[in-house]
């Protein structure tokens, strides 16, 4: 059996082979190992094997985490759903926010003394229920707004693939509506996409964040 440091570094070294192999820069892609479910002491395994970017998606279990990892040389992303009334709350431990998408949300940091990075959540799928938004023009919108809100450096897209589509299209329709994007804001070329599956996929449409959590983590630990 494998440690999740050994999983790590193996995930690292795959992402790097795979930059090559695609004529990319490895140090332009960001592994994001999400620790959703886990404890501190499986981030404190993967700081000592040299990650250092986390991602959690509720605030209940990223705020008591962050407290009790306790290391200033960690960056925190937070890429889950959020409730406006906890924006302000997240964006005193996280770097970067992934998942903006709505205006809301974009309000309730507007009074934050804590600077994020922020990527617009896109809907790849056609459900409207599924988080962000849909379509080039809701994208511009929601990036006019951020781009007023001095406490949000707007970095880029983000977006899930949808479960049962197909990630190859999905990708490169995030792709497009990146450069949609960064034709208005030069500096909002990130693309947060790809996760334990994907990952490849991603990275050959221009992922810079990839957010892998089960391939590192291993499954959600079973409680009792
Ligand atoms: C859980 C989660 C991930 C990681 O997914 P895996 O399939 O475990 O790699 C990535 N992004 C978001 C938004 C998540 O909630």
């Amino acid at each position: 059996m494998s440690s999740v440091a050994e999983r790590w570094r193996a995930m690292r070294a795959a992402i790097d082979a795979e930059c090559q192999e695609i004529g990319r820069s490895p140090d332009d892609v960001t592994l994001v190992t999400v620790t959703k479910f886990h404890p501190a002491s499986l981030v404190r395994d993967l700081i000592v094997a040299g990650a250092r970017d986390f991602g959690e998606s509720r605030h209940q279990d990223a705020a008591p985490k962050v407290a009790e990892v306790n290391d200033g040389s960690v960056r925190w992303h937070f890429v889950g759903q959020i409730q406006s009334n906890k924006a302000r709350a997240i964006a005193q431990y996280a770097s970067a926010v992934h998942s903006l998408d709505r205006a809301s949300v974009v309000a309730a940091l507007r009074t934050s003394e804590h600077i994020v990075d922020g990527f617009i959540e896109v809907n790849l799928t056609d459900d409207p229920a599924r988080g962000g938004v849909m379509g080039e023009s809701a994208l511009l919108e929601l990036a006019a707004l951020i781009d007023e809100t001095p406490s949000i450096v707007l970095k880029g897209v983000m977006a899930v693939a949808p479960l049962d589509g197909d990630a190859d299209a999905a990708f490169a329709e995030l792709h497009r509506l990146s450069t949609v994007l960064s034709a208005t804001y030069p500096d909002a070329t990130d693309i947060s996409a790809g996760m334990s599956n994907d990952w490849q996929i991603a990275l050959r449409h221009g992922a810079t964040h990839l957010r892998i959590g089960t391939a590192i983590t291993g499954n959600r630990p079973t409680v009792g």
